[in-house]
């Protein structure tokens, strides 16, 4: 696909202030929001906007103010937002059918042979798939037949983990601020550290370690006083993602996969954020040719409509009971329809080469300024799913939300819209829709570049209160 038909997919004009927002009408109908809805959500309090439409990688908002989409609406939007072969797609299937249960419709087989057709190798063939809402749901049901096979309940999971907000999704995260007071939450879930090789728990730095991280967790599974207690399954982002963009080393993926193995649990990896083309391959987990027992799947699968699909090994579903995970809206009719319509564009227009090509030229660009400035001290990623970690000080590594936050709104009052994240809400994530044009990328990167210079000029409030997004 040429250049020339992505940039037909975008606004051509951003990006564009022409009131600083929130101009009137965003203003009107924040209050209205304020009024109406909980105050307890997030994204509307870091960008004082109210969005109108948007286009492949561009938004407008409803005073005619047009921003660049670094966020992709928290990585769902890896073939754009209004990518016209999804609009195509949705409008057909409403005028057919909306909801049908899990009787088949030809949307939902559509859906399931393009999927299967682009499994992981090892997956591919040999799997079954169950569809679920959310990314949240989708976890809690791939933990579920995890212990329904093994009949054995713990799952090891990692810091910084972030699995969704459900009661037991929200267990096996690892977001503390977000699980006090509204516990107990579930039994049995064991954590050890991710490979953070920023911040390595074990002092170490990458390539000059022993991958202590790994030998850690052989040692729980080995000594039989480490209190693991009859594991059912690892669960694991290849790519962390809310905790910052953070690619677990291959070497690491592969130990984990031979622990795995050699003690009889599952490994569950949660491509959530990280799938569908975002890190440069279909799956996080093809860079390390690792193949899990379970992949779980959510976000990007359907162009903006919610729907998750968890795929494992068929010999597991054949130990499966009828009705295991049952759901009113699990696999929904219009979501499959816009999801066949995904994975088609993702295929035949090579995304995950363009996320390597475009997630390159970011990295490059980001990591000289990273050394241009003195609260940039670590960018990582893969594919367009990079990691920019903010310090108050490069010689202690302290977190900067600070400046984090100040880029953020300095990014904002350009016309660029950034997400934080991060254990400290220190990190900026790179994560624009994959259709995004060579040159809204090199003007966005420009924007980032003057922010953060401005940012670090000013001395940047202090936070109140630590949020990774
Ligand atoms: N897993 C990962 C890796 C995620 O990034 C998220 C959402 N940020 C979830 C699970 C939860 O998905 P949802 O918000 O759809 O429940």
């Amino acid at each position: 696909m040429s250049e020339e038909e992505f940039r037909l997919l975008n606004f051509e004009e951003a990006p564009q202030i022409i009131v600083p927002p929130p101009g009137p009408k965003a203003a009107a109908l924040r209050e209205e929001q304020q009024k109406l809805e909980t105050h307890a959500v997030k994204y509307m309090k870091y960008f004082p906007t109210a969005w109108e439409s948007a286009r492949g990688a561009t938004i407008r908002d409803v005073d005619g103010n047009i921003f660049i989409d670094w966020a992709s609406g928290a990585g769902v939007l890896n073939v754009g937002h209004c990518n016209p072969i999804v609009i195509e797609a949705v409008k057909r299937q409403v005028e057919r059918f909306i909801h049908a249960l899990d009787i088949p419709t030809e949307a939902r087989i559509e859906f399931l042979k393009k999927f299967h057709a682009i499994l992981p190798e090892g997956l591919r063939g040999s799997a079954k798939v169950m569809f679920s809402i959310t990314g949240s749901d989708a976890i809690e049901a791939s933990v579920k037949i995890a212990r329904y096979i093994s009949k054995k309940p713990t799952v090891l999971v990692f810091e910084g983990a972030y699995h969704g907000m459900h009661f037991g999704a929200l267990t096996m995260s690892s977001v503390t601020p977000l699980q006090q007071q509204i516990g107990p939450l579930l039994p049995s879930v064991f954590r050890a550290p991710f490979p953070y090789c920023y911040r390595c728990v074990f002092g170490k730095s990458y390539g000059n370690c022993s991958y202590e991280c790994l030998s850690y967790i052989e040692h729980l599974f080995k000594d039989p006083y480490s209190g693991l207690l009859e594991p059912a399954a690892i669960l694991i982002e290849p790519i962390q993602g809310e905790g910052g963009y953070i690619p677990a080393p291959d070497e690491f993926l592969q130990g984990l996969r031979k622990i795995a193995s050699e003690q009889g649990v599952l490994l569950i990896f949660d491509e959530v954020q990280c799938g569908f083309g975002r890190s440069g391959r279909m799956w996080a987990s093809e860079w390390s040719s690792v193949t899990p027992d379970i992949m779980v799947t959510s976000k990007a699968i359907a162009g903006g409509i919610p729907m998750s699909a968890i795929a494992y090994q068929q010999k597991y579903d054949e130990m499966l009971p009828e009705a295991f995970h049952l759901g009113t809206y699990r696999g929904n009719t219009v979501a499959c329809a816009s999801g066949a319509a995904v994975i088609s564009y993702i295929v035949e227009k090579r995304l995950p080469e363009r996320a390597n090509k475009l997630g390159g030229i970011a990295l490059n660009y980001l990591k000289d300024l990273q050394a241009e400035t003195k609260s940039i001290d670590d960018v990582r990623g893969r594919g367009m799913m990079i990691g920019i970690e903010f310090v108050r000080d490069k010689a202690t590594k302290e977190p900067s939300p600070e400046m984090a936050t100040q880029v953020q709104e300095e990014c904002f009052k350009r016309g660029l819209i950034v997400l934080k994240m991060g254990h400290w809400g220190n990190c900026i994530r790179f994560v624009p829709p994959l259709v995004i044009t060579e040159e809204l990328l090199a003007k966005s990167l420009e924007i980032f570049r003057e922010s953060v210079k401005e940012a670090e000029r000013k001395a940047p409030k202090p936070v109140e209160k630590v949020m990774m997004g």
